[in-house]
């Protein structure tokens, strides 16, 4: 059985104080949930605050990004030690906005992947689809190649570690979500590329979460399909309320 996870990406917002506040107000909101994973991914300038107000709690404190060389003259960049140091449990690899901004690619993905599995750190890999690729019905090969290519040369001990994300990039920030049966046709075939590649065991236990619009109104039934194991959350994971209202879900 599957546990289901809900991440919150807060992407480029939120200073310490207001990071502070809005994980202070999560824990007390979702006091009482147990049988679901909770992960929060603020700025890298607040997972020091964030980390000190999540000590002693269940709830997983993510990076944004890692880059994969260990130290040296990299300006800007942040090395996956740096991310452990201050306690981060998992991180988010290869987002559509990290691909469309700032050039990231299949092979910049896995060598990031290869770094975060070098160390505790859980990946979050997102993979996805344009809207134009969708329109020219290229959403499962888009997908394929993702996989193949962003998971290339990860071990089977390695694979049970990884989450994957999908999240369709025309579904991001635009209030439009896939339908529970779009979100769920794609989720099967990334489960059936991970048998093929690894084993019947190792895909039955791999976490593939959806993101792109989640809110409170629209979880349930994407959390009710079958292959759907969780949410990664933009928007709906900067207010307090609107996230705990999705990690409420009822599966
Ligand atoms: C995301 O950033 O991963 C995301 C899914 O954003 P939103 O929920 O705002 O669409």
């Amino acid at each position: 059985m599957r546990r289901p996870l809900i991440a919150g990406n807060w992407k480029m917002n939120n200073n310490c104080a207001q990071s502070v506040e809005l994980v202070s107000q999560l824990m007390t909101m979702v006091s009482d949930t147990s049988e679901v994973d909770i992960v929060v991914a603020p700025p890298f300038t607040a997972l020091t605050s964030v980390a000190s107000v999540l000590k002693g709690s269940s709830i997983g404190l993510a990076a944004q990004n890692i880059f994969w060389e260990e130290a040296g003259a990299f300006t800007g960049e942040i090395a996956p030690a740096m991310l452990t140091d201050v306690g981060c449990t998992h991180v988010i690899i290869g987002h559509s906005e990290r691909r469309q901004y700032f050039k990231e690619t299949d092979e910049t993905v896995n060598r990031r992947l290869k770094a975060a599995l070098k160390t505790s750190l859980i990946p979050i890999v997102c993979i996805g689809e344009a809207l134009a690729e969708r329109e020219d019905e290229k959403t499962l090969s888009v997908i394929e190649r993702q996989v193949t290519e962003g998971l290339g040369g990860v071990t089977p001990d390695e694979m049970e570690r990884i989450i994957i994300a999908y999240e369709p990039v025309w579904a991001i920030g635009t209030g439009k979500t896939a339908t529970p049966q779009q979100a769920q046709e794609v989720h099967h075939f990334i489960r059936e590329l991970i048998e093929k590649i690894y084993s019947e065991r190792i895909a039955e236990q791999v976490r593939i979460l959806y993101g792109g619009s989640v809110k409170p109104e629209n979880s349930n039934s994407l959390m009710e399909q079958r292959d759907i194991d969780g949410a990664l959350v933009g928007g709906a994971s900067l207010k307090a309320d609107s996230f705990a209202g999705i990690i409420n879900f009822k599966k």
